[in-house]
């Protein structure tokens, strides 16, 4: 049949857009009868791509054949954007808890390393101008996404980059409303970390890079006002100001599309 249906993200996906792994991982079943299915490809005459049932008997297949073949499109269609925005909201109750679990080699770690940021009124200042700037104008901002696409390399299939890149590109406009600011200052936080964390072990060692990680370092040790003061002018030696914000921001983007978002699906459902 040319539907299944994933237990995982709760979407009818085509067998066509699939590779055989998928099967495994996204935990694809039959829309009408809920048994697992396998993917196949006949060659012969004209290369077609199915799922099928594993073992059942052929009039049982034929009623599934028939019943999932009936499925308009549109209604497909419909239940598939019901079921990302449940999903969406579910990554947003856990996304600090799945940042910090997956980002950082333990908790302990993971706030140590954030507190000082979130603490400092200084990041938190530019995190909101960042905010503010992106709701402006989101299209300067949802580049990152696209520049990132390349670089998605452990994704093992075309299925599952997918879905990474389209989750992060949603959940990116989501921050960027009123109700997701928590979140925004959370994950511009840890952007902040890993930014100043990637320039400590970068090599060779730049002029720009030192200066970069140099301002990242200097603001967070900085008294509040001095710090506020230093954000206020924006007049960094070599005009790093926006260099820095940006390696945030890509950091930020970054770990939105890194995220294992099958295993968050899978972790909620148990
Ligand atoms: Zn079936």
């Amino acid at each position: 049949m040319k539907y299944g249906y994933s237990i995982h993200t709760g979407e009818t996906i085509e067998a066509e857009i699939t590779e055989y792994g998928d099967c495994k991982r996204f935990q694809i079943v039959c829309p009408n009868c809920r048994e697992y299915l396998f993917k196949v490809v006949r060659e012969e005459p004209i290369v077609e791509h199915h799922f099928s049932h594993y073992r059942r008997t052929k009039a049982y297949v034929d009623e599934c054949e028939l019943r999932v073949g009936a499925l308009d499109p549109r209604d497909i269609d419909r239940a598939n954007i019901v079921s990302r925005g449940q999903k969406l909201q579910l990554v947003l109750r856990v996304l600090k808890e799945a940042i910090i679990d997956y980002c950082y080699d333990s908790r302990d770690i993971a706030l140590r390393c954030l507190r000082p940021v979130l603490r400092s009124k200084a990041v938190h200042r530019i995190g909101r101008r960042v905010w503010a700037e992106a709701r402006l104008r989101p299209e300067d901002f949802d580049l990152p996404v696209e520049r990132l696409e390349k670089e998605i390399r452990d994704a093992p299939s075309a299925l599952s980059r997918d879905l990474s890149l389209r989750i992060a590109g949603d959940l990116w406009r989501t921050l960027l409303t009123e109700s997701g600011r928590g979140n925004f200052d959370f994950l511009f936080a840890h952007g902040y970390v890993q930014a100043s964390g990637s320039l400590a072990i970068k090599e060779p060692r730049t002029p720009e890079s030192e200066r970069i990680e140099d301002f990242l370092d200097t603001l967070l040790r900085l008294p509040r006002e001095r710090g506020l003061e230093l954000i206020a002018t924006e007049e960094l030696p070599g005009g790093c100001f926006w260099d820095a914000l940006n390696l945030v921001i890509t950091w930020s983007v970054n770990t939105l599309v890194s995220l294992p978002y099958l295993k968050l699906f899978e972790q909620a459902r148990r």
